[in-house]
């Protein structure tokens, strides 16, 4: 690791990036300005009608709805992303934050044994912007993995996104191959050459030796809600409110549901959120990286277990009621890590989650940066380095709010078959790059 990050990443650019908002996707930042009027949106049409026909809808319903309905959902046809949109994120803030992830899937692929070939799998890839400064860290340390076929492989529900992916990370000059009825649904050859595939769908990805990447994806999968009453755990419904036309409302569920069984027997908070798809995808991860080796990678928001209500929209860089103009604004809940944790265990080991601005650091962010400052001459490159390292590491920013994850083969943290060095006495969890401090030789 340390070899690499000090082989610097060759030739030294600053990309540039969008200028940053003040406020970002975070619950505690925003005054949360709340739309004077309630504009009935088609989605706000298609859901009363909905509740009308069949009655109240669980808020997993509601969300799903909401983002990624196939004809109205918010994911489906929008660019939310950026300064002109909804909120931003961490790979579009700086380029050093997808550099130093493509050093980390680098890292594990050399201490996993240098396999042959390897797929970069990204759930919910945005603008493609992460995925292609992490390419560009593939190419440009382009002589230690010259001997590997590496593939990318696209998990995206948005048209309109998956659009954007293509434009950023492929060749022009190679024609796309699209074909809307298959689960890959479109192909091509990224900038560098490398197979890029697109799915709707992370089990239509084919299974072999990979490395999965998702960056704020498990927070906008749909969470059940549910409150504590003293007849017991009741789920949260999404209503129409009786006394104003056009308008939603919450309801508590009169008797038990189904998805109560994601709750633990123990569980003491009164308001708890439960996201049986982030389990599903989860278990997929674990199966995959227990038969195939790899690694997965996990950044997002959330907390251990411990937060209760954080089911919140997001439009214009602002806090936006959840139930006003849906369709309209992004919609997210913070990410449950110790759940993930659950549905990992037994299968793979986990790591984490650590803070960004730890993990960051660990990385070998302050060196990139220094390398990135003393390459660039332009006052304002420099000083869109120093805001988005600051954006990303600050405490009170991104640095605290935000977590990493990862799930590994148990072979990689017990020093089984990977076992490089047989003198080795520290315990091998030591040596996965970002989850310890780098040792500097
Ligand atoms: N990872 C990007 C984008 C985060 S926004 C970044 O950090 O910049 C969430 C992304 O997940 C979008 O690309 C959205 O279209 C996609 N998405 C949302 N729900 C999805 C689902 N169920 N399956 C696959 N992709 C989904």
């Amino acid at each position: 690791m340390s070899v690499l990050v000090r082989s610097g990443l060759g030739p030294l650019c600053a990309v540039a990036r969008a200028a940053i908002p003040s406020i970002w996707r975070g619950k505690y930042f925003s005054s949360g300005n709340e739309p004077a009027e309630n504009p009935v949106t088609p989605m706000l049409r298609h859901l009363m009608y909905k509740i009308k026909s069949t009655g109240p809808i669980t808020v997993a319903e509601y969300m799903k709805e909401v983002l990624t309905n196939p004809a109205k959902g918010y994911y489906v046809y929008r660019d939310m992303l950026g300064e002109k949109g909804d909120f931003i994120t961490s790979p579009e803030i700086s380029q050093i934050f997808g550099e130093l992830l493509g050093i980390w899937f680098i890292s594990e692929w050399m201490a996993t044994g240098k396999s042959t070939a390897f797929q970069v799998v990204e759930l919910g890839p945005g603008r493609g912007t992460l995925v292609g400064d992490i390419l560009r860290v593939f190419t440009q340390l382009g002589s230690v993995l010259k001997n590997c076929d590496i593939s990318v492989h696209l998990v995206e529900v948005s048209q309109k996104l998956s659009e954007i992916q293509a434009l950023t990370l492929t060749e022009e000059k190679v024609p796309l191959e699209r074909n809307a009825g298959s689960p890959v649904y479109m192909k091509g050859v990224t900038k560098s050459g490398i197979p890029i595939s697109w799915y709707r769908d992370l089990h239509d990805v084919p299974k072999g030796y990979s490395f999965y990447l998702a960056h704020e994806f498990f927070d906008v999968l749909p969470v059940h809600k549910f409150q504590k009453t003293p007849q017991g755990w009741r789920e949260v419904f999404v209503d129409i409110d009786p006394q104003v036309s056009d308008k939603l409302r919450f309801v508590l569920a009169p008797s038990a549901t189904p998805a109560e069984a994601f709750i633990q027997h123990d569980e003491t908070r009164d308001h708890v959120e439960v996201c049986p798809d982030a389990g599903v995808i989860i278990e997929e991860l674990s199966q995959r990286i227990a038969l195939t080796g790899g690694a997965a990678l996990v950044a997002d928001y959330g907390h251990d277990g411990t937060k209760t209500d954080t089911f919140r929209g997001f439009c214009d860089h602002k806090l936006h009621d959840v139930l006003i103009a849906p369709g309209t604004a992004d919609l997210t809940a913070d990410v449950d890590f110790s759940y993930l944790r659950r549905m990992a265990q037994g299968k793979v080991a986990s790591l984490g989650p650590i803070k960004q601005h730890t993990f960051l650091k660990n990385m070998g962010i302050d060196v990139r940066l220094k390398v990135l400052l003393d390459k660039s001459n332009e006052p304002s490159v420099r000083q869109q380095l120093l805001q988005g390292y600051d954006m990303l590491m600050n405490p009170k920013k991104m640095g605290e709010r935000f977590n990493f994850f990862a799930l590994l083969p148990h072979q990689r943290l017990q020093g089984g078959r990977y076992q490089r060095n047989a003198r080795q006495s520290k315990p091998f969890a030591s040596l996965v790059a970002g989850f310890s401090e780098l040792a500097w030789q």
